[in-house]
C-alpha cells in the first residue's frame, strides 16, 4: 500500500473515532494512539526509510501535513468537548433558587444575657450609664487600686489567674470603678456589666467563668441611706413583684461599711426551702460605701466626694429566675435547655 492510501486509510479511521468520541479523557486515549512515539503517524516514517533520496523530502512533507491537520481536528474536538463538561458540571452545580429553604431553627437568647440586660435596662432608668473596663488587667487595676491589702489572700494564685507582665484576668468587675475614676470627675453614676474569672473549682455552686454587674455613684454628699433605697427599688423590678430586701454588715476591702443585700427566698416564700439552705433568704449582692482610700488613690478629694458601689452576681439571679439548679448549664449552652427553659418562664423577663 502507498503512503497516500495510507494515509486516507489512517484519516478516514480517525475522523470516525474522534466523531464517536465523548469525553476529553478520549481525546487523550487519540493522541497517544495517533500521535504517540510509537503511534500511527511515527509509523509512517518507514516509509521515509525505503524511499530515495529524491523523494525523501515530499513525502516528509505528506506526513507532516497529515499529522498537523490531524492533530487540529483533535485540538478542536477536545476545546469543544472540555466546553460541553463544564457546562454539565454547572448545570449539576446550580441552585435552584426556587426551591423552599431548608427550615432552620431560630436560636435563643442566653439567660444570663437576658438578665445583663434587664438588670442595665433598670439601673439605666436610675440614670446610671453603661461603663466598661479591660477582662485582662492589671493588679493595680483589680487589687492595689482598691484597697486590697498586699496579703490579701484573694490575690493568691488559688484564686487569681495570673499572666506575664503583672497582668490577671480580673476576679470582679470592680475594675470598672479604678479605670473610670482615673479619667473621669464626679459626678460619675456608672453600672459596669461583664465577666469575671476565677481560680476556682468547677461545681454546680461555682465556675472559673462568670458575670457581675457593678454598679457605683460618687459625687458630693452620697450618703449610706440612698443605697439602701436604691436596692430596696430594685429588685422588686427586676422580679416583678413585691420582695423583701435586708441588709447585714459584711466586709469588702473596698467599701466601708459594707454589707449583703438579701432577698427574701422566691421559691419558698421565706418559709425555708433547699435553695435557700433552709434560712428563707437569698444572698444576692454586695455593696457598700466606697473607701475613702479608693477615691484619693484615683486622685477624687474623699473630704468633698462620697460615692456607694454595689455588685450583683449574674448568674446566681439567672439560676433564681430560671429555676436552674447548675451554674455548669450556663456554660454549656445547650439551646434546647435554653428553649425549655424560655417557654417555662416567658413571663418572667
Ligand atoms: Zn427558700
Amino acid at each position: 500500500m502507498s503512503l497516500l492510501d495510507q494515509i486516507d486509510q489512517i484519516r478516514s479511521t480517525f475522523m470516525e473515532e474522534l466523531y464517536s468520541i465523548s469525553s476529553s479523557k478520549d481525546v487523550e486515549r487519540m493522541r497517544i494512539h495517533y500521535f504517540g512515539k510509537k503511534g500511527t503517524i511515527a509509523s509512517l516514517m518507514r516509509f521515509l526509510r525505503d524511499a530515495t533520496p529524491e523523494d525523501r523530502p515530499n513525502l516528509g512533507k505528506i506526513i507532516n501535513d497529515t499529522k498537523e491537520e490531524l492533530s487540529s481536528h483533535l485540538e478542536n474536538t477536545q476545546k469543544r468537548l472540555l466546553i460541553q463538561e463544564r457546562q454539565h458540571r454547572f448545570a449539576k452545580e446550580a441552585i435552584d433558587v426556587t426551591l423552599p429553604a431548608e427550615p432552620f431553627r431560630l436560636g435563643i437568647e442566653h439567660p444570663v444575657q437576658k438578665v445583663l440586660q434587664e438588670v442595665v435596662a433598670i439601673f439605666s432608668s436610675f440614670g446610671f450609664s453603661v461603663g466598661l473596663a479591660p477582662d485582662l488587667d492589671t493588679e493595680h487595676y483589680n487589687f492595689t487600686g482598691l484597697n486590697f491589702a498586699e496579703d490579701h489572700p484573694a490575690k493568691d494564685m488559688q484564686d487569681t489567674f495570673y499572666f506575664p507582665k503583672d497582668y490577671l484576668l480580673r476576679t470582679h468587675t470592680s475594675n470598672v470603678q479604678v479605670h473610670l475614676m482615673e479619667n473621669q470627675k464626679p459626678p460619675m453614676k456608672i453600672i459596669a456589666p461583664g465577666k469575671c474569672f476565677r481560680n476556682e473549682t468547677v461545681s454546680s455552686r461555682s465556675h472559673v467563668f462568670f458575670h457581675q454587674i457593678e454598679g457605683f455613684y460618687i459625687d458630693q454628699n452620697v450618703c449610706f441611706t440612698e443605697l439602701l433605697e436604691l436596692m430596696r427599688a430594685f429588685w422588686p423590678k427586676l422580679f416583678g413583684t413585691k420582695v423583701k430586701v435586708r441588709f447585714r454588715p459584711s466586709y469588702f476591702p473596698f467599701v466601708e461599711p459594707g454589707l449583703e443585700v438579701d432577698i427574701a427566698c422566691t421559691q419558698c416564700q421565706s418559709q425555708g426551702c433547699k435553695l435557700c439552705k433552709y434560712t428563707g433568704w437569698l444572698e444576692v449582692a454586695g455593696a457598700g460605701m466606697i473607701h475613702p482610700n479608693v477615691l484619693d488613690q484615683a486622685k477624687i478629694d474623699s473630704e468633698v466626694y462620697q460615692g456607694y458601689a454595689f455588685g450583683i452576681g449574674v448568674e446566681r439571679i439567672a439560676m433564681l429566675l430560671y429555676g436552674i439548679e447548675d451554674i455548669r448549664t450556663f456554660s454549656r449552652n445547650d439551646p434546647r435547655v435554653f428553649e425549655q427553659v424560655a417557654l417555662k418562664y416567658s413571663s418572667v423577663l
